[in-house]
């Protein structure tokens, strides 16, 4: 059916490439372009010999004439996003001038400020509408997933949805003391964050970490889980309708809170840059250059993810509660894709964000968070392509 564009060569890039293979029936070719080109060299060599033709470049994607070259040369239907958030922007403006519709799977931060925001992306909105084009944002799975839970439970179960917890548990072991599931910057650029939740209309701050649960996850155990800041609830505040409050809660274990804790003690995780040997350098990033690389903690992680959504609200007059989830295991996911569930879970709905764009069930002109599209086809497909989810109308609730 068409051509995607697959912008990064990481974690989740692997998995996106994997899973666009799978799916040859609309993944006519793939062409795979990355700051490294090494590393688009050594996942071409992974995906040869499928019906999926695999190309490869090598691009910088801060360089938004380079993008519009590339683009031009490939001529895809479609850009798949996942390289940094720090991207987005030089990716959509490459998008624009090139007419090609865009997925993502983290929305826009500025690299000199550790705030994640839709506003960047959002002022897009008329421009991508002028050009005819789609951009769909947030397509992983938490932004992703997520969204697309919400859809479903706005459509199917609920008159008016009240309140909602996003719950993100990683239950598996790296056996590493200390290890990020996903680039080490974007991952503690956000836990190191303040938290914040919303309610009544207002985003109400929270000290990072300042807020603790315990929840007893299905096919997992109990965990305790942190309340954070996470970007579906800015689009979620305004997609959903009647929606009162939002939280989203995150496990985290105690090994790797107390790393976290002396790292940021002694200035590690900073983003400011300091002179160090008369060359400035960004601490946070030389800790991810000391640090496991996340696409190498696949073979070691055991265990399982449960990622979900907790929604509380009307029906026909009637209170009701709904929750629906994902399990994913860690070894099954290595041994399919050769990837851990964290870039699993991200990967598979960037490639199903794409196929729906690609194959006119979602699409725009303009710019969509992914609760805005009908969950329906989404759901099935989450089904086909490994993320099977489940359901319960009495789960325990979070006080
Ligand atoms: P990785 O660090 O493993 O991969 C990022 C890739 O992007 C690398 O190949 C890197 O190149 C490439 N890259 C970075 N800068 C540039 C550039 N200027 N030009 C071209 N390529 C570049 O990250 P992940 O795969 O773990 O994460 C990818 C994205 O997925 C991130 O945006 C992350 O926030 C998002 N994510 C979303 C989740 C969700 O549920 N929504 C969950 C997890 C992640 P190089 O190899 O040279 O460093």
């Amino acid at each position: 059916m068409g051509k995607a564009l697959i912008i990064g060569a990481g974690g989740v890039a692997s998995v996106v490439a994997h899973k666009c293979c799978q799916n040859s029936n609309v993944f006519e070719e793939i062409c795979i372009a990355s700051r490294t080109y090494a590393k688009c060299e050594a996942l071409k060599a992974k995906l040869d010999g499928g019906k999926t033709r695999v190309s490869i470049a090598q691009v910088d994607a801060n360089n938004v004439p380079e993008l519009i070259a590339l683009i031009e040369k490939v001529k895809p239907d479609i850009v798949i996003n996942v390289a940094l958030p720090y991207q987005d922007l030089t990716i959509m403006d490459a998008c624009l001038a090139t007419k090609t519709d865009y997925v993502d799977t983290a929305n826009y931060e500025p690299e000199d400020t550790a705030k994640f925001e839709y506003k960047w992306q959002w002022a897009y909105r008329d421009r991508f509408k002028e050009a005819g084009i789609t951009a769909l944002l947030g397509s992983g799975f938490d932004p992703g997933v997520t969204g697309v839970f919400s859809a479903y439970a706005q459509k199917h179960y609920f008159d008016e949805i009240h309140s909602i917890d996003i719950l993100d548990a990683n239950a598996g072991d790296h056996g590493y003391p200390f290890a990020t599931n996903f680039n080490p910057e974007i991952n503690i650029r956000e836990v190191t964050a303040k938290g914040s939740y919303f309610e009544n209309g207002t985003f109400i701050e929270t000290e990072p970490m300042s807020i603790k649960r315990v929840y007893d996850f299905p096919q997992i155990g109990p965990k305790d889980i942190y309340l954070l800041h996470h970007e579906e609830m800015e689009s979620l505040a305004l997609n959903i309708k009647g929606i009162k409050k939002i939280r989203f809660w995150m496990t985290f274990g105690q090994s790797y809170l107390t790393h976290l804790k002396v790292l940021e003690n002694v200035g590690m995780t900073s983003i400011e840059p300091i002179e160090f040997e008369g060359k400035q350098i960004v601490p946070l990033q030389f800790l991810k250059a000391v640090l496991p690389d996340p696409a190498s903690l696949g073979p070691r992680t055991k265990g399982k993810t449960n990622i979900g959504c907790i929604f509380q609200g009307v029906k026909d007059g009637k209170a009701r509660t709904y929750y629906v989830y994902n399990v994913c295991d860690h070894q099954e996911c290595y041994r399919e894709v050769g990837s851990q569930a964290i870039s699993y879970t991200t990967g598979v709905p960037a490639m199903i964000g794409a196929a729906m764009v690609m194959t006119g069930k979602w699409k725009g002109p303009g710019v969509f968070n992914i609760e805005e599209f009908d969950p329906d086809p989404f759901m099935d497909a989450l089904n086909q392509f490994g993320l099977p989810w489940h359901e319960s109308f009495a789960p325990a609730l979070i006080n």
